[in-house]
């Protein structure tokens, strides 16, 4: 056996042999231009409509997520400005192929230098620049292989269109060289439950036949398994299919004690989604992603409907609203400073919207108005918020608009640290995991060279957690948690130890989360944290939590 490292997307564990898809079509050759321009600049307009029009009909296919990611391909495949650029090239007497494989790949590498989720952009890119070659070429686009049989798919990065539409009778699990945990690769394969590892040293390794075990959870590939890691791996499998079939019951300790199971989502259409899954509520709903290619701020009416249809789906259930999150990774053009060197510790969230009072009162008003014609429980919460001082701005602004249960975020340290000042106002904090932590760890969420130190499970963040925790049951309020933490079924049980009342994910963890908590009593919770708080590392809190309750 050997193992190789990766980055795990979800839970999911598989094995089975290795299915490489093919590698790229080859370099198009620099030979000048035969033929007329005209003849070229029209065989690639061909290809290209050809093109654009397979990733549209792919998108209608696949729906939801994948639609979106498809159709943005269709657009590059028909940028105007990448097309004037393949055009030059014809007219400078390059033939048409090589046209399109260097202007693609001259704005390819303009993503690549901007980093983060632009650079992740780049297989996109590729993926279309392939096709259209492809096309030109006469050829097929390079894509998933046909088997009869289930396998494990490695690639060395797999472009969305394929990601939208595989088989998932077939494909077992998903294995990358390529890609980060923000890549649309790992985004589709979280959305469809795949199991997948992006990002693995040595995949070019695993070749054809090759029996694998992969594990996203603990982010590794094991190659030529031994007999009893399969069966480890099949009883896993067993269990999690057992989770996923058990009764959507709301969520529960063994002892009854009720931890409500809520669901992170970015838009009213995944609402559907999340309750056919179980979900008691919305315990994050991030409002940016709703205008992240907004060049303006959106009014009040368009709010009001995009929030009245989010609230209409869950009648007499608890919606927890975030304001407009924007700034590092998500900068809104209308919100946030532009040229910052550091714009993670920027003026994001809350420092923003406090520096547009007027987008964030025209928030406020819109979800009040939504509110006031649904059934639904609405709570709102601000982001990126420091201290106490700026929980009161926020909670006083939003009780004038309206708002009846007005809380915050912690995802700065030190609002964790003035959690007793700051629950004198708030009527509830919702804990943000992936912020907390890489605040806590000075580590950059976006990026791998640090993401060993983005782990939840340190005992720093646990300490606050567990701050935080006392804080809220000394007020008597409510502390939830709605980072990707509480998608780790075992860390959203020592979650609730340390003083979680609610856990809010993506709604695909959320069977293997109902099934680990009904093992375990709040007293087995608490012995858990416990053990883990005392712990100096984040592995050693991750065993000292599993040896101090085995389920
Ligand atoms: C978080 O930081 O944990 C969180 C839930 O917010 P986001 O991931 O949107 O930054
Ligand atoms: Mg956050």
């Amino acid at each position: 056996m050997s193992e190789l490292l990766g980055t795990g997307v979800g839970r999911g564990v598989a094995h089975g042999h290795v299915l490489r898809m093919a590698d790229p079509l080859g370099e198009p050759s620099t030979a000048a231009l035969e033929g007329s321009a005209d003849d070229a600049k029209q065989a690639v307009a061909t290809a290209l409509a050809a093109v654009a029009d397979d990733l549209n009909k792919r998108g209608q296919l696949a729906g939801g997520d994948a639609q979106a990611v498809l159709e943005a391909q269709a657009l590059m495949a028909q940028d105007p400005t990448l097309l004037d650029d393949v055009h030059a090239r014809i007219d400078g007497g390059t033939n048409a192929e090589r046209a399109v494989f260097e202007a693609f790949g001259q704005f390819r590498d303009l993503l690549v230098q901007m980093g983060g989720y632009m650079g992740e952009r780049a297989a996109d890119l590729d993926d279309v620049a392939q096709r259209i070659v492809a096309k030109l070429r006469g050829v097929p686009a390079p894509g998933v292989p046909e088997s009869d049989t289930p396998f494990v798919l490695v690639a060395r990065d797999l472009a969305p269109a394929d990601t939208a539409l595989l088989d998932l009778d077939k494909v077992l699990a998903l294995v990358t060289r390529d890609g980060g945990p923000t890549s649309h690769t790992a985004i589709l394969a979280r959305a469809k439950g795949i199991t997948a590892i992006v990002g693995v040293t040595g995949a070019d390794e695993l070749t054809d036949g090759l029996h694998v075990v992969v594990d996203a959870a603990a982010g590794t590939v094991v190659t030529d398994p031994s007999e009893s890691l399969v069966a480890e791996v099949d009883q896993r499998i067993a269990d999690r299919l057992a989770a996923a079939a058990a009764p959507l019951t709301a969520g529960t300790l063994a002892d009854g004690t009720a931890v409500p199971l809520l669901a992170n989502l970015g838009s009213p259409a995944d609402a559907a989604g999340a309750v056919a899954l179980g979900a008691e509520g919305v315990g994050l709903f991030r409002t940016e992603f709703l205008f992240l290619d907004s060049p303006k701020a959106p009014t009040v009416e368009q709010q009001t409907e995009s929030y009245r249809q989010l609230l209409e789906a869950f009648p007499g259930k608890k919606v927890v609203v975030r304001a407009l999150d924007a700034g590092a990774d998500k900068p809104l053009p209308f919100l946030t400073d532009k040229d910052e060197e550091n714009p993670a510790l920027g003026r994001r969230g809350l420092r923003a919207l406090r520096n547009h009072p007027e987008v964030l009162r025209d928030q406020l008003t819109a979800l009040a108005q939504a509110d006031a014609v649904t059934e639904a429980d609405l709570w709102v919460m601000a982001p990126m918020v420091a201290d106490a001082e700026e929980t009161v701005y926020f909670v006083d602004l939003a009780r004038e608009l309206g708002i009846r249960t007005a809380g915050v975020m912690a995802e700065v340290p030190s609002l964790a640290l003035m959690a007793e000042q700051v629950f004198q106002t708030a009527d509830f904090v919702s804990i943000g995991t992936n912020d907390l932590t890489q605040y806590t760890m000075a580590a950059d969420r976006m990026l791998g060279t640090v993401a060993s130190y983005q782990d939840p499970w340190h005992p720093a963040v646990l300490r606050l957690v567990a701050q935080l925790g006392s804080a809220g049951a000394a007020a008597g309020k409510p502390v939830g948690i709605c980072g990707e933490a509480a998608a780790d079924p075992l860390l959203a049980v020592v979650l609730v130890g340390l003083g979680a009342t609610t856990l809010s994910m993506t709604p695909a963890a959320l069977a293997d989360v109902r099934a680990e908590l009904g093992r375990h009593t709040l007293e087995q919770a608490r012995e858990m944290a416990t053990a883990a708080l005392a712990a100096s590392t984040a592995a050693a809190a991750k065993s000292a939590a599993a040896a101090a309750h085995a389920a």
